[in-house]
């Protein structure tokens, strides 16, 4: 079984990135800008937005965090979008979910420029990219697509399987692989036989939030298994994979720590590196 190496994938990642945005300083003479709105005070949203700004400096970005308080109206947050919007050291926008109830999340969204949407959240990138055109792409299924990419480079012909249907990871996941010519089934809560549709896998993403639902006997040898669940549960974090008896199963596994969640902060520097370039033509 190959075991997945997130940490290492990601860290691979952030060095190319690295390069990447030493050679964009030497053609333009300045480098691409990340900018994170943080609202209020949930912990692990402020961890996230550290480690964003960790990875950010360490490939070289030019980063920038804007905290408010929980209490901020919406109106404020609109007009310092706006102002980062026509802000042009600024290649990218990212307002760290969840929000306080009183704020519009999708107003939110929709406010960012398509073009400094660096998490793909925007209607208009989420139609260019089921649309195949050049899109920003969410991170985490991003982050996915690259690892399953580098267990298997030719995914054409191949039966993918999502579980889950959220915007945030199973629709994109689905793009992503429809355009690497996998035959795509993306199931949900409403699935009649889930273990039935995973059997015919050679690829499962996992993206529910239901620790360990995916058993051994779902999966079939050969079967690439990407697992995306952060569930906390009394035996510590644990994934939406059942890590033991899948282990013993599949041809590769991502475990949890160390697989998908690494290469979700990898992916947000490459979404802002990628809006600098498309800026810059
Ligand atoms: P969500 O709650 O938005 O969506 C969950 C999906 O699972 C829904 O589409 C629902 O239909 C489906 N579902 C629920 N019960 C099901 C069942 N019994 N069988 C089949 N499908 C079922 O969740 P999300 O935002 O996509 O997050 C999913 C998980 O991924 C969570 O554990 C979350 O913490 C984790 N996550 C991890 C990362 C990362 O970087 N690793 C990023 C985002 C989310």
């Amino acid at each position: 079984m190959i075991l997945i190496d997130g940490k290492k994938a990601a860290a691979e990642l952030r060095q190319e990135l690295k390069h990447e945005v030493t050679d964009l300083k030497a053609k333009y003479n300045k480098v691409p800008g990340l900018t994170v709105i943080l609202i209020g005070d949930l912990t692990p949203s402020q961890i996230y937005v550290r480690n964003k700004e960790k990875s950010a400096n360490e490939v070289g970005l030019k980063s920038e965090v804007i905290k408010y308080p929980d209490s901020v109206e919406e109106k404020t947050v609109l007009e310092k979008i706006e102002e980062l919007n026509k802000d042009e050291t600024v290649s990218g926008i990212l307002v760290q979910l969840p929000l306080p109830k009183h704020i519009d999340k999708q107003k939110v969204i929709e406010t960012i420029l398509p073009s400094k949407d660096v998490d793909g959240f925007h209607p208009m990138n989420v139609g260019n990219l089921s649309s195949g055109y050049e899109s920003s792409v969410p991170c985490t299924p991003l982050g996915c697509y690259l690892l399953i990419k580098k267990v298997e480079p030719n995914l054409n012909g191949k039966k993918a399987v999502i579980v889950g249907r959220s915007n945030l990871n199973g629709k994109p996941m689905t793009q992503l692989l429809l355009k690497e010519n996998c035959t795509v089934t993306i199931t949900h809560s409403k699935t009649k036989d889930l273990k039935a549709e995973c059997l015919e896998a050679d690829i499962i993403v996992a993206a529910v939030g239901i620790p360990e639902l995916v058993k051994g006997d779902w999966v079939k040898k050969d079967t690439i298994v990407i697992d995306v669940g952060i569930n906390k549960t009394d035996n510590g974090i644990v994934g939406d994979v059942d890590f033991d008896e899948v282990s013993k199963k599949a041809k590769a596994l991502t475990p949890v720590p160390g697989g998908v969640g690494p290469m979700t902060i990898a992916c947000l520097l490459k979404n802002t590196i990628e809006c600098f370039k498309r800026s810059q033509i």
